[in-house]
């Protein structure tokens, strides 16, 4: 049965999609069998892993809409080892549209559940918003994974989200948790960056995962590419740690 994870952070370019494709990535290197769900309508991670967004049939809005089943608009991703659910623009037009539609929030949730068994992991990278989009991510997840940059910013925010995991978790899926903040593009020369690290820990402890995600720039090259860095520079310092990372990630589901 696979655990679910939503990649989320309502703030704009913390690094999510980049995240969500080199987990996929890492977990798919180390044996895992893989999901990659891309709820963001920008449908970056779709492209991050080699599928074209403008060349999609169906898509992630076609699941939530009802109107194909999920086995039909899974694909593998190219020159990867996992399944995406691929998304493009059309997807931003599912928010308006199910927005009065009963069971609103739980549209993935269902949609996933006759897949659930063919995969050991679902990641799902979120837009940057606390969206009916993301609230359908957050409904069908056992954990949410938060990447944040350690600088002075990073803490502002992060109780909105905090909060609205505590109302999904409160209303509307009980088995919802924070598995931990990872931080990332760290950058160890800068003061501000181990402070920001070290409050972190302080706060909140365990559930600050122990890789840290250095800023690397073959990871930001990787997507002109339609690879995860992890793929496509598998030595870099960048793959190297998101390797880790999902080491760590196997390590706290066993
Ligand atoms: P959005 O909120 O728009 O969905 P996001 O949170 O998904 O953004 P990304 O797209 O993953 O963020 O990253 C934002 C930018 O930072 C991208 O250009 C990406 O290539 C770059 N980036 C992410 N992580 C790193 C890193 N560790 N080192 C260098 N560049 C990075
Ligand atoms: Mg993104």
């Amino acid at each position: 049965m696979a655990k679910i994870f939503c990649v989320a952070n309502q703030k704009g370019g913390v690094g999510k999609t980049t995240t969500t494709v080199n987990l996929a990535a890492g977990l798919a290197d180390k044996g895992q069998r893989v999901l990659l769900v891309d709820l963001d309508p920008q449908g970056n991670a779709t492209m991050g892993s080699g599928v074209d967004k403008r060349d999609l049939e169906m898509s992630v809005y076609e699941v939530l809409i009802d109107q194909a089943p999920v086995s039909e608009v899974i694909c593998r991703g190219v020159g990867v080892s996992y399944d995406v659910l691929p998304t493009n623009r059309d997807l931003a037009g599912a928010e308006i549209e199910l927005v009065d539609s009963e069971g609103r929030e739980t549209r993935l949730s269902k949609a996933l559940a006759p897949v659930l068994d063919q995969y050991d992991f679902i990641l799902i990278d979120c837009p940057p918003s606390l969206s009916l989009l993301t609230l359908n991510g957050l409904c069908c997840a056992h954990g949410v994974i938060i990447p944040m940059q350690c600088e002075y910013y990073a803490l502002e925010g992060l109780s909105d989200l905090v909060n609205s995991i505590k109302q999904v978790c409160a209303n509307l899926n009980a088995n919802l948790s924070i598995i931990g903040l990872l931080r990332v593009m760290f950058d160890p020369r800068i003061t501000l960056s181990n402070q920001v690290s070290a409050q972190l820990e302080a706060h909140f402890g365990s559930k600050v995962f122990k890789t840290v995600i250095p800023r690397n720039v073959r990871l930001a090259e990787a997507p002109s590419y339609g690879l995860p860095g992890v793929v496509f520079d598998r030595s870099s310092k960048g793959a190297q740690a998101y390797i880790s990372f999902a080491e760590e990630m196997i390590a706290r589901v066993k």
